[in-house]
């Protein structure tokens, strides 16, 4: 018994630390006009390439940067430089989430300009990255229709914690058994105000309706066409 209230209170210490510095990153990015938003979804979602197209489709447009978190290689953040966007890849070893010091610190090297977008793709990791507030605008899930359309309640935490969910892949849909409408129903059925938006980062379908959201949430206006 004793151990366990230990650990609960290390857990809720490190939870304080985290939120506090958070709470600095969110001031910050207000203070500047930066959408930030923490993309958060299991390992194969197509997270990287989600990001390498809207990086490609919106450089024109807005000023964006990108923190890379994963526990190991610099593979995405090679691909996001292909792009030609400022990226700083974050390797968590044996950690599994990013917390907010380290996002504090990839700004810091980033600087990212006012009134662009800082996207945060997390550690591929439907459980953890919940709990830890980054001092983003929102959390974006991303759910492929290669995954269970029963993702949403096995991971209610996260659909919880997030404001928008992505599904991806959806030019598979003639090929696998993923049931849409059954996956949005089980995400609204934790989060009814969840966002949700249903793209091929492959080719493009949906990425226009997605295109606009972020340009809107940054105060841009114009349509954007997504590449063929
Ligand atoms: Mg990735
Ligand atoms: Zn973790």
């Amino acid at each position: 018994m004793h151990r366990a209230s230990e650990s609960v209170e290390l857990e809720a210490a490190i939870l304080g630390k985290n939120d506090k510095l958070a709470a600095e990153n969110r001031g910050w990015l207000k203070a500047k006009n930066i959408l930030a938003l923490n993309l958060v979804s299991s390992p194969g979602s197509g997270k990287t390439t989600l990001l390498e197209r809207t990086l490609t489709d919106l450089k024109d447009k807005i000023p964006m940067a990108v923190i890379e978190g994963d526990q190991e290689t610099l593979n995405d953040a090679e691909r996001i430089r292909a792009t030609g966007t400022a990226c700083v890849q974050v390797n968590t070893g044996t950690g599994c989430h990013l917390e907010a010091d380290m996002v504090q610190k990839g700004m810091e090297q980033l600087d990212p300009q006012e009134n662009s977008l800082l996207l945060i793709e997390n550690v591929g990791n439907l459980v953890c990255p919940a709990l830890f507030d980054l001092g983003e605008r929102a959390k974006v899930a991303i759910l492929s229709v290669t995954e269970g359309a029963d993702k949403p309640a096995k991971y209610p935490h996260m659909i919880a914690a997030s404001d928008i969910l992505v599904i991806n892949k959806i030019d598979l849909l003639p090929y696998v058994t993923f049931d849409v409408d059954a996956a949005i129903q089980a995400a609204r059925d934790i989060n009814p105000a969840i966002k949700v938006f249903q793209v091929s980062a492959t080719n493009g379908e949906g990425l226009d309706v997605w295109y606009d959201w972020l340009l809107a949430e940054i105060g841009v206006s114009g349509t954007i066409q997504a590449a063929e």
